[in-house]
């Protein structure tokens, strides 16, 4: 079968004990072969539907939700793909452990008038003798680049099957993950994609920390323990606020607060500009990116925050 419709019946909020109002009946179509995802998109342009597209890895929590939202607010179509991409994992055991849950993903997404969720296996993506890569030079290599080498040279691979499959109108990703907005917003200027790339703020949980499918690898201590990464973010902000603009510095005071916390490793600290990733030395008048990666355990966290000179 190349697909399932999910139907799901929900109460007015307005009204939930009367049984009249539960008329409202939502479909949302799963979809698994790319050629049907394909001319479906083609058949929706044609009808001049403005097309809001949300890739995802599944797993889904609030921080996908926002970008849903968004698009639900802005396009008549929204699609949301839900595919751990084995191009942009470097280790194995990575891609194996990543989790995967497709019905409680639907579930999570009927109330959210969602129309498609694009489920495809692997093979639909990376055909048996597959050889083309997209790779966005130098921006990829960096912060994360270097600790997960070809991990962008996957995420601008599949962007590009899944943007060519769709061509949407506009692409939603979270400011969460600064540096796939960096490599996807460059793959779209020089391949001339003909899709709006839209960036979401980060969605965090109470105590600060980002909200990820990751997290759920954690074990209690070090979930607690990582909202460390977030007080770390807010004490630099704190002193750049107070003038302090030397990158030295600021770097200093991030990995003193996450020292303070024993059970955090810390994998970088960088001060970049947000569009090239090149290292700065100062906050200067522009947006400067504050970005961090720190494990815990065999789980690596990412974060960062935007920091910008006091006007
Ligand atoms: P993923 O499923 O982790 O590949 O994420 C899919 C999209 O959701 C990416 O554009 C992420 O940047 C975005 N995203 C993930 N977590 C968050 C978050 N906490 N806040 C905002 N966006 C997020």
């Amino acid at each position: 079968m190349s697909h399932t419709v999910f139907r799901k019946m929900f109460r007015s909020r307005n009204c939930p004990t009367d049984r009249s109002v539960l008329t409202d009946i939502y479909l949302m179509e799963i979809i698994s072969r790319q050629q049907r995802m394909a001319s479906l998109a083609k058949k929706l342009r044609r009808e001049n539907k403005v097309l809001g597209f949300v890739p995802t890895m599944g797993s889904l929590h609030e921080g996908h939700l926002s970008l849903i939202q968004k698009a639900r607010q802005m396009c008549d179509v929204v699609i949301v793909s839900v595919f751990v991409n084995p191009a942009q994992f470097n280790e194995n055991s990575d891609f194996e452990s990543y989790p995967r849950d497709l019905t409680s993903d639907a579930e999570y997404l009927a109330p959210y008038d969602v129309d498609y969720i694009y489920a495809p296996e692997a093979s639909e993506i990376y055909g048996e003798d597959f050889t083309t890569f997209v790779t966005v030079d130098d921006i990829s290599e960096k912060l994360e680049g270097a600790s997960r080498p070809g991990h962008f040279r996957g995420v601008a691979t599949v962007v590009t099957i899944l943007f060519n499959t769709i061509r949407p109108d506009f692409g939603y990703f979270g400011q969460k993950d600064a540096q796939q907005v960096a490599v996807v917003k460059r793959l779209v200027r020089d391949l001339k994609f003909d899709t709006e790339v839209i960036v979401m703020p980060i969605v965090r949980e109470e105590s600060g920390l980002a909200l990820s499918s990751r997290n759920s690898l954690l074990n209690d201590e070090d979930r607690a323990a990582a909202a460390v990464i977030r007080k770390s973010l807010l004490t630099a902000e704190r002193a750049v606020e107070k003038g302090e603009e030397d990158a030295g510095t600021i770097m200093q005071i991030v990995s003193e607060v996450l020292e303070s916390e024993s059970s955090a490793r810390t994998d970088y600290i960088a001060l970049v500009d947000p569009d090239n990733l090149d290292p700065l030395e100062r906050i200067g008048d522009g947006p400067v990116l504050l970005a961090v990666a720190v494990r815990f355990g065999d789980v690596r966290l990412i974060d960062n925050i935007v920091l910008q000179e006091k006007q």
